[in-house]
């Protein structure tokens, strides 16, 4: 007998083995001989593939108690073929390296029991709670959405509960690593035992460890980040997107997919109920909800009813702001608060100390070699570091007099903020909260113990801070330079602005009845910042998505972008304008381009983009892919295929 065994590797087919007398079926996890080594492959479907005139070889063994169900070899292949990964590619996300089949003894996944605190629902969350439940067993999406500090979290727990008590599992994805951590906590609380966490950082034998409880269904909840979507669950039960709207489920990188879209295709592969949530639906969501394709909870109320802060427009004059970037007005209002020993926090989205270094003498700029980017002023390094490639640069360059260069910096970090508070208030406590200072889990933990043990009088903080967490004692948030003008590399920018100053504001009066957000700014006037004062994030997002249909831009049209890079700038735009060519032969696709990428060079490489437009209607992935395959594509250029693109730098 014949078997196909697909590998996790890079191809996109399976092979042929014989199955050497085993009895086996499809899903089965298998041990194979390829080329010189041995792999762990998957028994799949078989497909009319060509046999070639080689020796078939035999498969040596099966993994005893392992396989892997229908529902997720559907997905898989559903997987790869929408976002135009080698199929191989998306097993290896579900089956993990050879590591997991190692025979270590490793200890089985803790389920130690602990003191649960007692919570009960209000009226609201156990009215979104039953709405949520109406449907079972079943493919559905519904929204749940609360402004931050209305318990979201507790009705999706209590959802989880009564799906594990059923003897299924559960998946709750967060968008960023850290949130994991400062979400572990709440889970113990509520369910009295912890949730395996799932990301790319945890260490192999806790890999293992997980992924051995998921297949054998003795793990029931699983929180995870994105690369939990394919973790080869045995009864999965329900989904949670949490943060649905967080421009971080998009991966960027190496497999380019978004989380949250392919985790609502899991849930209908699973023919299971999936859970968005959110503040603010991202514009996908909120326009499939107008559309009535998902169905749409709210809870209106915060917490004890404190309601969200005041907000304040403060004008940035732009000739006082030299170096100085926190005005007299705001000091004030930061005093009040800081005589009541609150916290306050300053928003500024930028890592390091300024976003530019000029020479005063010749008006060169510290670029980075590798990209098409300025650099970065880092302080505590005294470098200044690209912010793409890491490249660090010492600052020491000549000038055209013979000396060196004399740099003054442009546009403020986090790090420039914290000095002007500093100097500000002198005998407060002051300190940064941005990924750069937070490195390991221990910082995390101790800057979280800090905060939270109120020794902290004032957080600076970059965009990392507006995402889930809980300060009791923040009750004053002030954005620096509230900034809301396109930069045009990024079809959400309006979007994420929008879901960005929302979030910020729901960080502060989370148990208090007076806060306040302060936005300082260059421009007083701008209509999406005074829109957003009043609370009408939702109005936003209306006249956002009326924008997006008037420029037949997504969610009304679809978009793949094929980004080509090269080491030569000529080359990068000669092997694009021949793809375009094979591409325009596809019909009902219309094919943009080529153009130079924003970001022109980036590690070394120079990059054109093609934007492929097309109706929503449609799937035009295999076409693109099979015709991909056939093209003979020059060593010297690489093709990175994005489907659904957000960022266009
Ligand atoms: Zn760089
Ligand atoms: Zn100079």
């Amino acid at each position: 007998m014949k078997a196909q065994v697909l590998l996790p590797k890079i191809f996109s087919y399976s092979f042929t083995y014989n199955s050497n007398n085993i009895p086996l079926k499809i899903g089965d996890l298998v041990e194979v001989p390829f080329g010189k080594n041995k792999e762990i492959g998957v028994i799949w479907k078989n497909k009319n593939t060509k046999l070639k005139n080689i020796k078939i070889k035999n498969i040596e063994k099966k993994i005893k108690n392992y396989s892997i169900d229908h529902n997720l070899i559907n997905f898989i292949e559903w997987f790869s073929t929408y976002n135009m990964v080698p199929l191989g590619l998306a097993l290896k996300m579900a089956i993990g390296n050879k590591d997991n089949f190692i025979k270590k003894i490793d200890p089985s996944f803790n389920i130690s029991k602990k003191k649960t605190k007692k919570f009960e629902l209000n009226s609201e969350q156990k009215n979104a709670y039953e709405y949520l439940s109406l449907i079972n067993n079943k493919f559905d999406v519904s929204v749940l959405q609360g402004t931050t500090g209305s318990g979201k979290t507790l009705v999706y727990f209590e959802r989880i509960k009564k799906i594990i008590d059923r003897n299924k599992q559960a998946l709750v994805l967060l968008p960023e690593i850290f949130l994991t951590n400062e979400f572990k906590s709440r889970f113990e609380d509520f369910f009295g035992y912890e949730p395996a966490i799932w990301h790319s950082k945890i260490t192999p034998k806790n890999k293992r460890i997980i992924w051995k409880g998921i297949i054998k269904n003795k793990i029931k909840l699983v929180v995870g980040a994105r690369s939990a979507l394919l973790l080869p669950f045995k009864n999965l039960g329900v989904i949670i997107v949490d943060e649905e709207h967080d421009a971080s489920y998009k991966q960027d990188e190496g497999i380019i997919y978004n989380a949250r879209d392919m985790a609502i295709s899991r849930a209908s592969f699973e023919k299971i109920p999936i859970h968005l949530v959110t503040s603010i639906p991202s514009m996908e969501t909120y326009n499939n909800i107008k559309n009535k394709k998902f169905r749409h909870v709210r809870i209106l109320e915060r917490f004890d009813n404190y309601p969200l802060p005041k907000a304040k427009i403060i004008n940035l004059n732009i000739n006082k702001i030299k170096d100085k970037f926190i005005s007299d007005e705001t000091i004030n209002f930061v005093n009040e608060f800081l005589n009541r020993k609150e916290q306050i926090l300053f928003f500024i989205n930028r890592r390091g100390y300024a976003q530019y270094l000029i020479c005063k003498k010749c008006g060169f700029k510290q670029s980075c070699s590798n990209c098409s980017l300025y650099l970065t002023f880092h302080k505590t390094k005294n470098k200044a570091v690209c912010h793409h490639c890491s490249l660090e640069k010492n600052l020491k360059n000549k000038c055209k007099d013979d000396g060196n260069c004399d740099f003054i910096m442009y546009g403020p970090g986090v790090e420039k903020i914290f000095d002007e508070v500093k100097k500000i208030f002198p005998d407060k406590k002051v300190e940064i909260f941005s990924s750069d200072y937070m490195k390991t889990k221990k910082q995390t933990d101790k800057l979280f113990k800090k905060i939270n043990d109120n020794e902290i009088d004032i957080l600076i903080g970059t965009q990392m801070i507006s995402k889930g967490f809980n300060f009791p004692k923040l009750n004053c948030v002030v954005v620096v330079d509230a900034d809301f003008s396109g930069r045009g590399y990024d079809l959400r920018t309006t979007e994420k602005n929008i879901q960005l100053y929302h979030q910020l504001s729901g960080r502060a009066g989370r148990f208090s009845s007076e806060s306040l957000i302060i936005y300082q700014t260059l421009i007083p006037e701008d209509l999406t910042l005074n829109e957003l004062i009043k609370n009408k994030s939702e109005e936003l997002l209306k006249a956002e998505l009326i924008l997006r249909k008037k420029n037949n831009l997504p969610p009304f049209i679809r978009l793949i972008a094929i980004i080509i890079s090269s080491n030569q700038h000529d080359l990068s735009i000669k092997g694009a304008r021949e793809i375009k060519i094979q591409l325009q032969k596809i019909s009902n696709i219309e094919v943009l381009g080529p153009v130079d990428s924003p970001l022109l060079k980036i590690k070394k490489k120079f990059r054109s983009r093609l934007l492929l437009r097309f109706s929503s209607g449609i799937s035009v992935q295999k076409k693109i892919t099979n015709l991909l395959n056939s093209l003979k594509i020059s060593s010297k250029i690489k093709l990175t295929v994005d489907v659904d693109p957000v960022n266009f730098s």
